[in-house]
């Protein structure tokens, strides 16, 4: 038995708090009878309907996907592409854990499970996302540690605290290699960052989500997250 504000939530139709609110609005029924009393316990064979549309209620997965470049982060593509959700096993209508650009690698979590998608990308929780990034150019060592005081981007959107150290310079090609940690998850917002610097990414990948890294899987690789490694995340 769950609450129902709960199953609501987790199948990602709204947060907690506008499933609590449609409840109380009378939007919710269960087994064909309106509830508005918060709270109110719910079995897992229960049929949820909101504003007339049955909620799917199907078992939770939770996958680590290492991302190759060439793949777009989303469930389905106009253009055909190969998206993501090709990358792990059928049979659950999950979605990406937040994006990755067509031509950025690394870690991606996809899951069915729509609370906990929700609560990991809230700016509020700060997950930190952490970023190996080949650029080109070589900005000014004390220009590249003042995105850790947070920058606006060319978007006009303004970066909070981040973690930004040179690992590699190499003057001939006129390239370096940039480690990134950051706790937002705006559009480009690594690329947008590294531009305000005046130079170019050649290449990106995220190498950790939260505690997560890629430590035993290649390109294309996945695995599915221990319930302990759920939790932690919660
Ligand atoms: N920042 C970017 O610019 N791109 C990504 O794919 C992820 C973070």
């Amino acid at each position: 038995m769950e609450r129902l504000q709960k199953i609501i939530a987790q199948a990602g139709v709204a947060s907690r708090r506008k499933a609590e609110e449609l409840i109380t609005e009378g939007r919710v029924k269960v087994n064909g009878k309106v509830i508005t009393e918060l709270g109110t316990k719910v079995g897992g064979r229960a049929e949820v309907e909101v504003d007339g549309v049955k909620l799917e209620r199907e078992e939770h997965v939770y996958y680590m996907l290492y991302k190759p470049t060439g793949v777009v982060s989303t469930v389905e593509d106009d253009k055909g592409r190969k998206t993501v959700v090709d990358l792990v096993p059928p049979g659950h209508r999950v979605f990406p854990v937040g994006r990755l650009d067509y031509n950025t690698s690394g870690l991606l979590l996809l899951t069915n499970d729509g609370e906990f998608s929700n609560l990991l990308l809230h700016p509020k929780y700060k997950v930190p996302k952490r970023y190996i990034v080949k650029i080109k150019g070589v900005p000014d060592y004390y220009h590249v540690k003042g995105l850790e005081k947070g920058v606006v981007l060319p978007d006009g959107f303004k970066t909070g605290k981040a973690r930004v150290e040179m690992r590699d310079v190499d003057k001939k090609k006129n390239t370096a290699i940039l480690e990134m940690v950051i706790y937002e998850g705006h559009n480009r917002q690594v690329r947008q960052m590294v531009e305000t610097l005046g130079a170019e990414v050649i290449k990106l990948k995220r190498e950790q989500f939260g505690f997560l890294t890629l430590a035993g899987l290649t390109s294309g690789d996945w695995r599915e997250l221990s319930k302990k490694e759920v939790n932690q995340l919660r």
